[in-house]
């Protein structure tokens, strides 16, 4: 089965208020609360692919016991950490065609919860065919413990697909053992390379070829409405995609592990891979809820993705 990863998940609460008002008390009618986090959408795509999927991480307090709860009406399974804090809310603001976002930072782990999650986490790699990690990581867990965890499936022979920023990815980069795959977007990357990163085929194959991605077999860099450009050991890969009605974008990015790292597992071809990716990550630009997919349009789109090999 795969196992999805969310270190830091949250309960995403939406309050759509027609005028928001600045010092004074703005009144919401209909609040929508759901189960949040990057990696959870990974493992609502699976589910809907009809992929075993289990969904693990760092849980706690009432609203990591309201997160499993969602889950379980989903029918996606789960073994979380529990920690001694309170996973985070996240809220956003809908209106005037606006949205502002309040993020809570999230609990702080301690030292003894960070030690005790690799004992945890080391046996539930067992069950694991492979493994995504999204997100960021909480307060109190230290830059290279994504590297960590990653060691300890390399140990066990079990590929990783990585989606996260910043130091943590940094430092996956500079660490002797590499996950199977990373999936930066295309300011992620220009973040990570320290200048902003063009368009074009030339442009791009430098950057993938920079010494700091060495050792990573799979890069692929998501470009939303333009496609994506991978790299799979030595080949280069641009995939263009049809133009399609967008209703929402967020968490197209994860649609697009989850289907990378299924199609990893099945061990496709590279161009079925990016395919799979791709298709799941327009499928949830297609819909309105985050992590959504309609599978009865999958054939139609994946006909239209172009892979050249460049
Ligand atoms: P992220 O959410 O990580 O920033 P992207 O926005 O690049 O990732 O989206 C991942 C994939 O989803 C893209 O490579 C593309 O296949 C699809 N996608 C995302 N946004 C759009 C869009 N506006 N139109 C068509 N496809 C999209």
């Amino acid at each position: 089965m795969i196992i999805s990863i969310t270190m830091n998940p949250s309960v995403d609460i939406s309050y759509p208020i027609e005028k928001f008002t600045l010092n004074t008390v703005n009144r919401v009618k209909s609040v929508v609360k759901t189960a949040g986090g990057k990696g959870l959408n990974v493992a609502r795509v699976l589910h809907q692919t009809n992929v075993e999927v289990l969904a693990g991480g760092m849980i706690g307090g009432y609203l990591g016991k309201f997160i499993e709860a969602e889950l379980d009406k989903e029918s996606i399974q789960h073994r979380f950490f529990a920690i001694n804090g309170q996973s985070r809310n996240c809220i956003a603001i809908l209106h005037e065609k606006k949205q502002t976002e309040i993020l809570e930072q999230g609990p702080v782990i301690s030292e003894d919860e960070a030690e005790r999650f690799l004992k945890h986490f080391e046996q539930l790699i067992e069950q694991a065919s492979i493994l995504t990690f999204s997100g960021s990581l909480p307060a109190g867990l230290p830059d290279n413990y994504y590297a960590k965890m990653i060691a300890l499936c390399d140990e066990k022979n079990k590929a990783v697909a990585l989606d996260c920023s910043g130091n943590a990815l940094k430092e996956v980069l500079s660490n002797k053992t590499k996950p199977l795959l990373i999936k930066p977007n295309k300011e992620e990357l220009g973040a990570l390379v320290g200048r902003s990163v063009e368009n074009n085929v030339e442009s791009l194959k430098e950057v993938l070829s920079l010494p700091l991605f060495d050792g990573i077999e799979w890069i692929v860099v998501s470009m939303g409405v333009d496609g994506a450009f991978a790299k799979h050991k030595n080949t280069f890969y641009q995939v263009t995609i049809p133009k399609i009605e967008v209703i929402n974008p967020v968490g197209s990015g994860d649609a697009t592990i989850a289907g990378l790292a299924q199609a990893l597992d099945r061990r496709q071809s590279d161009e079925m891979i990016l395919k799979h990716g791709n298709t799941l990550g327009m499928l949830n630009a297609q819909e309105k809820i985050t992590g959504h997919v309609n599978m009865q349009n999958y054939q139609n789109l994946m006909n239209q993705i172009q892979v050249e090999k460049v």
